[in-house]
């Protein structure tokens, strides 16, 4: 060989460097340093990325040569051009080296992605997906709970077929593009990749006769009603999940859920506020001033509030234990009364005097009340 063929090929890498080894590596520790570098640069784990596939490549050219004892020699005595001229030149390397890549590949990818013992073949069982369905709830179901129905379609396992998705005793058969592994090979370049087979979708059977009724399918749409237990104390947004309720899995595979997501109408008096109510009770005058015992309405009937005398508009007062049952089943939120003082708008001749009579006896309290706030307005504008 020429000393210009030696000069371009010694631009590259060595190959002992580019697979991190010493020169002295053993067999075994030159498979391992491989097998490290190229599972980070296999381009099934990085698609799209020119850098990794460029040194995938690199590393893939090392080991081809230094795996071989008889290439390996070569290339101690005479470097890069003692084995033909460069990778990149496409000479040099017979087709059996890359052979043996794939099975290399196949043998660790099939450990990395756990396909386990079965080899890679890819499940066709699969889990059935979860539904939504909206449910409306009047204000008083949510607070004490109901048993209603919720109507959902989903796919369920196909009866004729058992969910098989073969026609009755015409079950799966070996797929014949991947004899079954699930997986095909192909060339890119210098090594091979493995792919899902495209014909069974990787999973290494194929219905050949189909179930007539769910046309291979394995489940069918079906409209079915779910009865739905809503416990007490739920509210507007709650999602409550039915297990096994959703979409039933394909070829044998679990059911998904069904969440079903409350709404809750508002009541005409009860405002709520989590697990506590809120309501406005409206109260006479006399019985702000004086005192009263008032019915309130609750969820749970009537309760009777003491209104002490002396009692100010915008008063709230709190009942323990009259609010929502919380959804944990431990206890229950409180009723909040508010109390607005009706200021009379009618009033017959015998009201008209004794609230005269009243408002003669308290207009001397409130005169230097009133004549020290009309002090203040004047300071005010001077
Ligand atoms: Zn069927
Ligand atoms: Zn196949």
């Amino acid at each position: 060989m020429s000393w210009k063929a030696i000069l371009t090929t010694n631009a590259k890498r060595d190959y002992y460097e580019v697979l991190g080894v010493s020169r002295t590596v053993t067999e075994a520790e030159l498979k391992s340093a491989y097998r490290k570098l190229a599972l980070q640069l296999h381009p099934d784990r990085n698609p799209n990325n020119p850098d990794a596939e460029e040194k995938f490549k690199e590393v893939s050219e090392a080991y081809a040569v230094l795996a071989d004892s008889e290439k390996r020699s070569l290339y101690d005595r005479f470097g890069h051009a003692g084995v033909g001229g460069g990778f990149s030149a496409g000479g040099g390397f017979d087709s059996t080296v890359f052979q043996d890549f794939g099975d290399i590949f196949g043998e660790f990818f099939g450990d990395v992605f756990g396909a386990g013992g079965s080899g890679r073949r890819r499940s066709r069982v699969q889990r059935g997906a979860d539904l939504r369905e909206d449910l409306t709830l009047e204000f008083e179901e949510a607070v004490f709970g109901t048993e209603t129905r919720v109507t959902v379609r989903r796919h369920e396992a196909c009866g004729e077929c058992q969910g098989s998705g073969a026609a009755p005793g015409k079950g799966p058969t070996t797929c014949r593009s991947c004899a079954g592994r699930g997986q095909v090979r192909y060339q890119q370049g210098f090594f091979s990749i493995a792919r899902a087979c495209p014909a069974c979708q990787g999973t290494g059977s194929v219905i050949t006769d189909p179930c007539a009724k769910c046309k291979g399918e394995g489940r069918v749409l079906r409209q079915r009603t779910v009865d739905a237990k809503i416990p007490a104390g739920v509210e507007d947004g709650t999602r409550i999940r039915f297990a096994g309720s959703g979409e039933a899995g394909q070829f044998g595979g679990p059911a998904g859920d069904l969440y079903v997501v409350l709404h809750v109408k508002e009541h005409p008096f009860f405002a709520r506020e989590g697990n506590d109510l809120h309501c406005v009770v409206p109260i006479s005058v006399t019985q702000a001033a004086i005192g009263a015992e008032i019915g309130v309405p609750t969820l749970e009937g009537e309760h009777t509030l003491k209104v002490p005398d002396g009692t100010q508009p915008g008063t709230t007062f709190r009942i323990r234990n009259k609010g929502v049952p919380l959804l944990n089943g431990h206890g229950k939120g409180d009723l909040y009364v508010e109390v607005r003082v009706q200021i009379p708008s009618k009033l017959n001749k015998r009201q008209r005097e004794l609230l005269q009579e009243l408002e003669s006896t308290t207009k001397v309290d409130n005169q230097p009340q009133l004549r020290s706030l009309i002090g203040k307005v004047k300071d005010i504008f001077g």
